[in-house]
């Protein structure tokens, strides 16, 4: 039975956090889990099962924040499960050529339009460096052009401009700040880095101008989704695309979190983009690392004999091509019913978000493209780019939110700057139970 009290026990997850403090440090593997975003300490997950997943003291709690967006296909499906395990009794990888890799590549082909050919990565990180790196090496320029509150990667040239700042520290909109996101980053990398206000095609053409030949790329989330969830202004993308085609630089679409969730192909099946080379994650491994990077044949050519780099021990894991190309049939059949369902569910879960919100006086708004939501607590009646998520959006508020509804039984992403999913797991029951355990927690926070 679902738990849905106040008085929810976490010992376990404590006594689990202090042992785990001995070991890693600050008890964790990234500081997206530990204790600056769950202040109370983090909830150790032991089990999940289609959307719901469990504690370590048997909490129930249904899930969408679904490991950040990677399990489109919700917690252990059982064919999936079933897959990955006959790969990995015949042999996980081999470092060497498979014929499960072919198949996955031609899934993947069949559904990304831009995807002349493809190569398999681990990560997103991966993905994105990777596309840059061939960026330069195909144009021979250095520089390549980001939008702040986009989130990349955590490699050094593109870590940069991707948190969120005071309003005061953001700097002009034709100068944003360059505020490299870590320290010990390579300094001379970030000099390559051009970084620009997104949703704001004057701002573009104006730095691509002041930059005459030297950019090679310019690399965009297709929604912005490390800022909550902000979509592109009607045209945008489009513009930018031309702005870049014009001026002979490579457009990098980065769907390492809109692949596979909005469309079949993507962001840009749904926004009609043609871009050069694109990166995508998260969803295509649904829960084992795998990403991959694709694009123009010619421009992917550089890649051939090794010309532009790219190793990997464990590229194109035969366990991550085998869940891949499990994923990708599921997505695709009854012409992207899967698709049909999570929007239709998303269209369920933020129309009750919202009039919830409206009845009881909360100042919030849920901004969402298809299955990614977010709920953003502020006066406006949309976010539309990142300086306004750093000045009109309460961020502690919803941080706040997040525990209580811990606390009743619902997982969503606990932090204000990233967003939550609709997978093909969730039911109508999980948006009932939501919208049940929403109204309790905004009472037990006023
Ligand atoms: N690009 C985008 C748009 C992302 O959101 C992320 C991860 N949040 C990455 C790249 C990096 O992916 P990974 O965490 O797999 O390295």
């Amino acid at each position: 039975m679902m738990e849905t009290s106040q008085t929810q026990n976490r010992s376990r997850s404590q006594q689990w956090f202090e042992r785990a403090q001995q070991s890693l440090v600050e008890g964790v593997n990234s500081p997206s889990r530990g204790a600056t975003v769950y202040t109370a300490g983090p909830i150790m997950l032991e089990r999940g099962q289609g959307s719901h997943v469990w504690d370590a003291d048997g909490n129930e709690y249904v899930d969408f924040m679904m490991s950040f967006g990677a399990l489109i296909q919700g917690h252990a499906h059982p064919a999936l499960v079933k897959t990955v395990s006959n790969a990995m009794a015949e042999g996980s990888h081999f470092a060497a050529a498979t014929s499960a890799e072919v198949e996955a590549a031609e899934r993947f082909r069949r559904m990304v339009p831009s995807a002349e050919v493809v190569r398999f990565t681990n990560t997103g990180s991966e993905a994105t460096m990777l596309a840059l790196r061939l960026a330069r090496a195909h144009t021979g320029r250095t520089k390549f052009l980001k939008f702040e509150g986009h989130y990349h990667g955590w490699y050094d040239d593109i870590l940069v401009a991707s948190n969120p700042l005071p309003p005061g520290a953001v700097g002009l909109r034709s100068d944003p700040v360059k505020i490299a996101d870590s320290s010990g980053l390579n300094r001379h990398a970030l000099e390559d880095t051009i970084v620009v206000p997104w949703n704001d095609l004057p701002s573009l053409e104006r730095a691509i101008q002041n930059h005459p030949g030297q950019i090679a790329a310019v690399i965009t989330e297709g929604v912005m989704a490390n800022m909550g969830v902000i979509p592109p202004d009607d045209g945008y993308l489009e513009g930018l695309q031309k702005l870049a085609r014009h001026h002979g630089i490579l457009f990098i679409l980065d769907e390492t979190v809109t692949g596979f969730r909005i469309a079949p192909g993507g962001c840009q099946e749904y926004y009609k983009l043609q871009p050069d080379l694109v990166s995508f994650g998260k969803a295509l491994g649904c829960g084992l690392p795998v990403a991959a990077f694709a694009g123009r044949a010619d421009v992917m050519s550089e890649l051939a004999g090794g010309s532009v780099l790219h190793y990997g021990t464990h590229n194109a894991s035969r366990i991550g091509m085998f869940a891949a190309r499990a994923s990708l049939r599921k997505l695709t059949r009854d012409g992207g019913a899967a698709f049909r369902y999570i929007w239709n569910l998303a269209d369920q879960l933020a129309g009750g978000l919202t009039e919830l919100f409206r009845r009881k006086g909360v100042p919030a708004i849920v901004q969402r493209v298809g299955p990614m939501f977010q709920i953003m607590f502020t006066e406006r009646e949309s976010i539309r780019d990142y300086r306004e998520f750093c000045r009109y959006v309460d961020r502690r508020k919803y941080q706040r939110l997040s525990w209580k509804l811990f606390e009743f039984g619902v997982y969503i992403s606990p932090a204000a700057t990233l967003h939550s999913i609709v997978t093909v797991a969730h039911t109508a029951d999980d948006v009932e139970r939501t919208l049940a355990a929403m109204e309790k927690a905004l009472d037990s926070l006023a």
